[in-house]
């Protein structure tokens, strides 16, 4: 019998473990150690997002068996060689991206957010619903001192939608502004559009009466009413769904800005030719780039956002399965899962 044959010590992850809806389960993996230009993060906490229901329903792209999670908060434990062993006992949040090409446009203009092969933490390469993920180092932004754990789990999240709304800016001070869907991306784009200086409503449906009652503790005005057609100059669509598509189309001024962020994960109908007969600016931002994220670094050092309000839930790794739950049935604002 070799020396190496010892065991490799073993974390619980959450893992996709093949095509197929659902098919998401608890298992024993192999703790992993960090390569050339990779850290390895003990993770704090990570957050579930609707991307990874929609990845457990099949309805976002992946590559199992793979661990999931991509809103990562941790501290790094060990680098590989090429890495700075200064990163060692600090405390990051992490850029998504495991790899891209680097060769195509979208890479050469820094927006890798868009190259054809990028392969994201959560969906592609083994991601945070585990004690360790490991990452290239020059994905990690370090979260100052005064900022708490249940601030910075939100930069993720938060990265996506500065993308969405602030490179380039879709607001200007004095814009009425209406976001649909008050989940935590909704919740977010709200956030960022009022520290853009627009008069912000979030509009939500009768059931989300507790989400946009946090909304308003906030100072956001709040609605579950159908917002009066034509009287908005930006209107964000965060809920992913058809109908709230609708409303935010119908609710846009001629010549407003219409911008999606929510994922719809199928097919929809939508009036699109109020686009044409308003001269609506559709924009959108898919996830995010390290412009978003130095903007969302500091929008949370500043606290021009107030974050740790959103953090509604908080699971161990053993009960995933509630906080999964919770996020798809729209309960709550965000969920974390705290691997231990
Ligand atoms: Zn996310
Ligand atoms: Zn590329």
């Amino acid at each position: 019998m070799s020396l190496s044959s010892a065991p490799h010590p073993e974390m619980l992850a959450v893992v996709k473990i093949g095509p197929g809806s659902d098919n998401v389960r608890l298992e024993h993996v192999e703790e992993p150690t960090a390569g050339p230009g990779l850290a390895r993060v003990k993770v704090i906490a990570t957050g579930i997002c609707g991307t990874d229901i929609h990845i457990a329903r099949d309805e976002y792209a992946c590559d199992p068996p793979v661990i999931m999670g991509h809103e990562v908060l941790g501290i790094v434990d060990s680098v590989g060689s090429e890495a700075d062993a200064a990163l060692v006992g600090r405390r990051f949040v992490c850029e998504t991206y495991f790899s891209t090409c680097g060769t195509c446009d979208w890479c050469r203009s820094g927006r890798r957010n868009l190259c054809p092969t990028r392969r994201s933490i959560g969906s592609f390469e083994n991601g945070g619903f585990a004690r360790y993920v490991v990452v290239p180092v020059i994905n990690l932004h370090e979260v100052p001192d005064g900022v708490s754990d249940s601030e910075a789990v939100l930069a993720e999240p938060l990265a996506c939608v500065a993308q969405a709304l602030l490179d380039p800016p879709v607001v200007s001070a004095g814009d009425r502004v209406l976001v649909t869907g008050p989940g935590a991306i909704g919740q977010l784009a709200a956030q960022v559009a009022m520290a853009q200086g627009g008069i912000v409503t979030l509009a939500g449906l009768p059931r989300d009466t507790e989400r946009l009652a946090t909304a308003a503790g906030l100072g956001i005005a709040t609605t579950t009413e159908i917002p009066q057609a034509n009287s908005f100059d930006v209107v964000i669509e965060c809920s992913g769904s058809a109908p709230a598509a609708d409303v935010a189309l119908r609710s846009a001024r001629r010549g407003a800005r219409y911008v999606q962020i929510g994922i719809f994960g199928k097919d929809v109908t939508v009036p699109f030719d109020l686009v044409l007969y308003k001269e609506l600016v559709v924009s959108s931002g898919f996830a995010s780039t390290p412009t978003s994220w130095r903007r969302t670094m500091a929008l949370i050092e500043q606290k021009l956002v107030n974050l740790a309000p959103l953090i509604t839930g908080r699971v161990p790794i053993d009960r995933w399965q509630e906080g999964f739950d919770a996020a798809a049935a729209g309960e709550g604002i965000k969920t974390i899962i705290l691997p231990g």
